[in-house]
């Protein structure tokens, strides 16, 4: 489990096929595991351009991560993708919650609450 202040690494994650990093790891991710879609992250500037790719979400397993460039299975279908250290963080809550987030587990309207939309 990951924690507030808990060091993590940040692995680019490593197409066999063609060698390209299209994803990066998230804080938490344990290469000891088989990496299911929530541990990935889609890199700038492919996810500002809106590439498409597997839901980073529980439901994408090891043959659903396919590199998005050239459609090869990452660690070949193994669930244990090619990994790189690129960077060790400290994970920030704000970190766990965008996680969440983007697998879908929290729903929340971004920015603060507008004028007399407090307490309703
Ligand atoms: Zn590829």
């Amino acid at each position: 489990m990951s924690f507030p202040g808990m060091p993590t690494i940040i692995y680019d994650v490593i197409c066999d096929g063609c060698g390209q990093s299209f994803h990066e790891t998230r804080p938490g991710y344990d290469p000891k595991q088989p990496a299911k879609g929530y541990n990935f992250r889609m890199k700038q500037p492919w996810r500002g351009y809106g590439w498409s790719s597997f839901p980073e979400n529980e439901d994408s397993v090891y043959g659903a991560l396919e590199c998005p460039g050239c459609g090869t299975l990452y660690g070949n279908g193994s669930g244990f993708p090619k990994i790189k250290a690129r960077e060790t963080v400290a994970i920030v809550p704000n970190e766990i919650f965008q996680a969440a987030h983007v697998t879908g587990e929290i729903k929340r309207k971004g920015g603060r609450p507008r004028k007399g939309e407090v307490n309703g």
